[in-house]
């Protein structure tokens, strides 16, 4: 049978290009170079797997992929090496998957020696350069990763995607384990990245609060598919789904201030055997008599902002009764 990601997989289309937006079935989701979009959703929804699709660490089984304008699926094995190169994604703790005999200038400066772009006999001052940018001393590379407290940790790792010059990186809650200090200097130096190197980020977290400040778009997941995009501005400005507005509710600053909220009701469903209609309806304290029935479409509410609930087409639509003069 196929595990809860490959079933996630066959029904996302993903699509990512330089440029424009172009509808796909599923997820339909562009990442424009330099930005950053914040991928944001419980657990299970599919975000991590939608994240490592574009990172082609998972098959697309169904939908397109597009880099920079060209179907992944027809590139050559060159251009999708390259492509591999150019998307690298880090993990809540990246050091944790990789040996802990090897000391960091190994670590980091394996896959740029292999791809050739760093000579053997260079490997060392490479290492020590991009430890530099990460804001680590650079005889750290000497040093082995469990020497290391989170933060630095969290460095390494970013030192360790930058080693093989990617273009766009995939944080999946690259942040989320971090005290809410060290967090914010992670952050930081994703964004001080950005400027220097013009990277495009795809920021996956469950915590809307983490991505509020640095992304230039949002994207709502529930359940395998996306359910509210916009930019940021517009976004927190004026949200537009039932599922966007309870996750807003969860931000610790609001939660501080009215405790009396409830958080959102309900279990998450399994993403394997979702709910009829608006896969969201059985924890939508806004349910109406489609939302069982149909599935509501990801359809454009304002420039940029679409969302896919019924209540919008039902506040849209004409008044049948009594007429107009
Ligand atoms: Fe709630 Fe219905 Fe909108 Fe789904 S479609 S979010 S159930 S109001
Ligand atoms: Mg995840």
């Amino acid at each position: 049978g196929l595990d809860a990601a490959e079933k996630l997989a066959r029904v996302l289309g993903a699509n990512i290009s330089e440029e424009t937006v172009h509808a796909v079935e599923g997820v339909d989701i562009a990442i424009r170079q330099g930005e950053v979009l914040g991928l944001v959703g419980e657990s299970g929804c599919g975000k991590s797997t939608l994240g490592r699709l574009l990172a082609g660490l998972l098959p697309l089984t169904e939908g397109t992929l597009l880099w920079q304008g060209k179907d992944v699926a027809s590139l050559s094995r060159s251009e999708a090496l390259e492509m591999r190169l150019a998307v690298q994604v880090i993990f809540q703790d990246p050091m944790s998957s990789l040996n802990p005999r090897k000391r960091v200038v190994d670590l980091v400066g394996e896959a740029p020696r292999v791809h050739g772009l760093v000579r053997a006999g260079e490997v060392d001052d490479y290492v020590a350069e991009l430890l530099e940018k990460v804001g680590l001393d650079p005889s750290y590379r000497k040093r082995y990763p469990h020497q290391f407290s989170g933060g630095q940790r969290q460095r390494i790792g970013i030192a360790r995607a930058l080693a093989v010059k990617p273009r766009m990186i995939v944080c999946d809650e690259s942040v989320s384990a971090l005290d809410v200090s060290i967090q914010a200097q992670v952050i930081n130096l994703f964004m001080d990245l950005r400027e220097e190197l013009g990277l495009t980020y795809l920021f996956i977290s469950h915590d809307l609060s983490v991505v509020k400040h640095i992304s230039d778009r949002v994207a709502i997941m529930y359940l395998g598919r996306v359910v509210e995009t916009a930019p940021a501005d517009a976004f927190f400005a004026a949200p537009n789904h039932p599922y966007t507005a309870a996750l807003l509710r969860e931000l610790p600053s609001v939660k501080e201030r009215r405790r009396a909220f409830t958080p959102i009701r309900g279990e998450i469903p399994s993403p394997l055997n979702p709910p009829s209609g608006c896969a969201f309806h059985p924890r939508c304290p806004r349910i109406f008599t489609p939302c069982a029935q149909a599935r509501p479409a990801l359809e454009p509410i304002a420039d940029g902002h679409l969302s896919a609930c019924h209540l919008n087409a039902a506040a849209s639509a004409p008044v049948t009764a009594g007429g107009s003069a």
